[in-house]
C-alpha cells in the first residue's frame, strides 16, 4: 500500500510546492513510484511539473464534484515513475461545493482507495490554509510533512498547525503521524536561522529532518522551465537537499518495515 503523505502549512510561501515537486521526482528518482496530487487551486505543483495552466480540461476538482476515478485524471511527468493529479482552477469553488456533501472530509481518502496499491508514495500538496481541502488531505495521510521557514513567528504558526492535527486524529483519522519537519530556505549564515533550528530540534527532536534546504535560486527557476530540481539542475545544491531528504523519508520507511518485522515479545496468537 503505498504511503500517503500529505505537505501541509497554513502559511503560503513555506516551500509547500517546492518540497512536493522535489522530493516526488527524488522518491521517483530512487525507482519509488510516486504520484503527487496537487491540491492547491494556484496549481503551482501542476506547472512545476510541465503542465501548462489552462490546457489541463480536468484535475483533482473532477474527482471531488464529479466523481471521475483518479485513474482517469491520472498524467505521466517527465520521469518514468511519476505521476500527477493536476489541478484546475475550478478547485477553488470545492471547498464550498463539498459542503452539503455527505463524509465531505473523506472525499480524497475515499478516491485514493483505488490507486493507492498501485503506488509506493503518494504526495498530497496542499493550499496554504486549513480548510475543507487541507482536511480533506489530513484524513486521507498516513504522515504529514511540514516544510517551514526558519523565521521568528514559526514556531507559532506550528503550535496551530499541531493542534490541528491532534483534532484530526480525534475526530476522523487516529493514525495520522507527523512524518516529519522540514526546515526549507534555509540560510545558515544567520544566527536567527541557528536560534531557530535549534529551538524546534530542542522541541521536535527526530522528527525534524537532519536535511536542511538551503536557499538556491536554482529551486526557484525550476517552475518556470516545468521541470523538478534533479531534471533542471541536477548539480545545484538544492538537488542534493532533496535527494538527501528523499534517502532519509526511505530510511523511515524501511526503519517501520524492519520494526514491524520484528517477532512480537507476546508470540503470535
Ligand atoms: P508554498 O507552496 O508553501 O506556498 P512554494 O514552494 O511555492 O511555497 O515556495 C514559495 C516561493 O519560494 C516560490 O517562488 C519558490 O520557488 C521559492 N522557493 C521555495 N523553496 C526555495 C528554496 N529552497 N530556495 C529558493 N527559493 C525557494
Ligand atoms: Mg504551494
Amino acid at each position: 500500500m503505498g504511503r500517503v503523505i500529505a505537505v501541509a502549512n497554513q502559511k503560503g510561501g513555506v516551500g509547500k510546492t517546492t518540497t512536493t515537486v522535489n522530493l516526488a521526482a527524488a522518491l521517483a528518482e530512487e525507482g519509488e513510484k510516486v504520484l503527487v496530487v496537487d491540491f492547491d487551486p494556484q496549481g503551482n505543483a501542476t506547472s512545476g511539473l510541465g503542465f501548462v495552466r489552462g490546457s489541463v480540461e480536468q484535475g483533482v476538482y473532477h474527482c471531488l464534484i464529479d466523481k471521475v476515478s483518479l485513474r482517469e485524471l491520472t498524467q505521466l511527468t517527465v520521469l518514468p515513475t511519476l505521476w500527477l493529479v493536476p489541478s484546475t482552477a475550478d478547485l477553488a469553488g470545492a471547498e464550498v461545493e463539498l459542503v452539503g456533501t455527505e463524509r465531505r472530509e473523506w472525499q480524497l481518502h475515499d478516491s485514493l482507495a483505488e490507486v493507492r496499491s498501485r503506488y509506493d508514495y503518494i504526495l498530497i500538496d496542499c493550499p496554504p490554509s486549513l480548510g475543507l481541502l487541507t482536511l480533506n488531505a489530513l484524513v486521507a495521510a498516513d504522515g504529514v510533512l511540514v516544510p517551514m521557514q526558519c523565521e521568528y513567528f514559526a514556531l507559532e504558526g506550528l503550535s496551530y498547525l499541531l493542534s490541528t492535527l491532534d483534532k484530526v486524529r480525534a475526530v476522523w483519522n487516529p493514525n495520522l503521524e507527523l512524518e516529519g519537519i522540514l526546515l526549507t530556505m534555509v540560510d545558515t549564515r544567520t544566527s536567527l536561522m541557528q536560534q531557530v533550528e535549534s529551538e524546534v530540534r530542542g522541541h521536535f527532536g527526530p522528527k525534524v529532518y537532519k536535511t536542511l534546504v538551503p536557499r538556491n535560486i536554482r529551486l526557484s527557476e525550476a517552475p518556470s522551465h516545468g521541470l523538478p530540481i534533479l531534471k533542471y539542475d541536477p548539480a545545484s545544491r538544492g538537488s542534493y537537499a532533496y535527494g538527501q531528504l528523499a534517502k532519509e523519508v526511505l530510511s523511515h520507511k524501511h526503519a517501520a518495515l524492519s520494526a514491524s518485522s520484528q517477532p512480537s515479545v507476546q508470540g503470535a496468537p
